[in-house]
Order: structure tokens, then C-alpha cells, then sequence
């Protein structure tokens, strides 16, 4: 999928595990729903920062691209050092490293063990980076014609803010991780939900996405996971554009409500 209905889709799983926490008696506090989908919505365009035209790529200047070309260049070294003699040839690294549940989980993990380490400066750090993300997915048109310097005072300001407003007592910096030293855990679980979103994403598409890796399926390592044939969708097309996009609106929207307990 392209990035905005990453983003949507990332977006739209967040509302749907606040109305599953409100549902558990675990519910939400509004900042927690809100900050946890804009992070989700954003981390759900991280995957692909092993392909240099993706969003998240170009998003930071020439931080990203840099980054992308480490990424690229460290996903491909992998692929070529674990791949069996089923598994095709390739050229680059996009859709392998990144593109696994075991990133997901590292990326989610590595950010929850900052935010609980690192104070302040690192949940500003986590906020700002995914804010950013979040505009350039679900504004995408508006991101297009601002400049880049723009986005970045907004995601740094609107971080700075809802940092502020999470610190208040009952706001949720201490949601689902109620221990003393545990404020700002949850933080990872939108991250690795949205890395996991966008791969779900990806395997719909026609190249499949292998989530699983290193688990092997059949004789592949890399088993490019995805439903059979002929449900699967072009990126860029227009199921993605036209069906999946508002059913994605529609879900988020419902599990927001839900969430809220406003339904
Ligand atoms: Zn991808």
C-alpha cells in the first residue's frame, strides 16, 4: 500500500484497541486514544524506510535518506545471509527486514525502553519523529505543498503540547503500566502495532510480505505471506484508493466512538 492508507490503517487499529481496552475496563483516557493513533498512524509508514521514495524516507531531509541507504543496505546484507536456496534472488532490501514481525517488536521495544529510560527528551523525541510521520500519511496533500520545515515545527510544537497534556495526572502517561518507573511504556505498543499494520497491508498487496521471517514456511525463509491470488491488490490502486480507504475511516471512526463510550 501507498503511505496515506498506511497511515489511515494505523490510525484506525489504535481506535480499534481503545474500544477492545475500553470493552476490557482498561479504557483509554482521551490523550492516550488520540496521542497512541497520531503514533500509530506514523509508525505505520516506518517499515518502509528500506525504499528511498517512500514517505518516511524523504520526511527528514537528509537524516532519512541517509538512514534509508543504511536500512536498505543492512536489510539486503540480511536477506542475503539467511535466505535458503527457495528463496528468489534479489537486488535491494525493500519489503524483507523492515517488513517483519521481529522488527516490529524491536523498533516498539527499543522506543518503550527509551521513553521509560530516557525522561522527557526521549518521549519528546518518540512524539516528535511519529507526529511528523502521522502529517505527512493522513495529510498528505497538505504536507505536499507546505515545506518540509513546516511539518517539522508542527510535529515539534503539537509533540511539546501533547507531551504537556499526557503529564497530567489521570492523562495517561501511566495507562496499561501502572508500576512506579513505568510512565510512557504503552508508547511502544502503537509502534509495533503500526509496524505490524503496514505489513498486513503490504501482504495484501500483489508481492506478498514476509511477516514471519525468520520462521520458515515450507522451504522459504522469506515466504512472502498474503491472501491466494486473486484477492490481492496493486499499491496505488483503486481498491486501496476507493474501498479500502473509507473502510478504514468507518472502523476507525466506529472504534473511536467505542472507545469514548460514546456508543
Ligand atoms: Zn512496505
Amino acid at each position: 500500500m501507498m503511505g496515506p492508507a498506511h497511515s489511515l490503517s494505523g490510525a484506525a487499529a489504535w481506535l480499534g484497541v481503545g474500544a477492545a481496552a475500553a470493552a476490557l475496563d482498561r479504557p483509554m483516557p482521551w490523550p492516550v486514544l488520540l496521542v497512541g493513533a497520531l503514533i500509530c498512524a506514523g509508525a505505520a509508514l516506518a517499515p518502509d524506510l528500506d525504499h528511498k521514495s517512500a514517505t518516511i524516507s524523504r520526511a527528514f531531509g537528509p537524516v532519512s535518506r541517509t538512514l534509508c541507504e543504511i536500512v536498505d543496505k543492512l536489510s539486503y546484507a540480511v536477506y542475503k545471509a539467511t535466505r535458503s536456496s527457495h528463496d528468489p534472488r534479489r537486488s535491494g532490501g525493500h519489503r524483507t527486514l523492515t517488513h517483519t514481525w521481529l522488527w516490529a517488536v524491536l523498533i516498539g521495544g527499543g522506543a518503550a525502553a527509551a521513553a521509560v529510560t530516557g525522561g522527557r527528551w526521549a518521549v519528546l523525541a518518540i512524539l516528535f519523529v511519529h507526529l511528523v510521520l502521522a502529517v505527512e500519511g493522513l495529510l498528505w496533500r497538505a504536507a505536499r505543498m507546505s515545506s518540509d520545515v513546516l511539518v517539522w515545527l508542527l510535529g515539534a510544537t503539537s509533540a511539546w503540547l501533547l507531551a504537556d497534556v499526557l503529564d497530567q495526572p489521570g492523562n495517561g502517561a501511566n495507562w496499561l503500566f501502572t508500576g512506579p518507573g513505568q510512565e510512557y511504556l504503552w508508547l511502544g505498543l502503537p509502534i509495533v502495532l503500526g509496524a505490524l499494520v503496514h505489513d498486513i497491508g503490504d501482504a495484501l498487496t500483489v508481492s506478498g510480505c514476509p511477516i514471519l521471517w525468520p520462521l520458515p514456511i515450507g522451504r522459504k525463509r522469506w515466504y512472502p505471506l498474503g491472501p491466494p491470488k486473486g484477492m490481492r491488490f496493486r499499491a496505488g490502486s483503486w481498491v486501496e484508493l476507493k474501498v479500502l480507504t473509507p473502510v478504514f475511516m468507518i472502523l476507525g471512526g466506529i472504534g473511536g466512538a467505542a472507545a469514548l463510550n460514546l456508543i
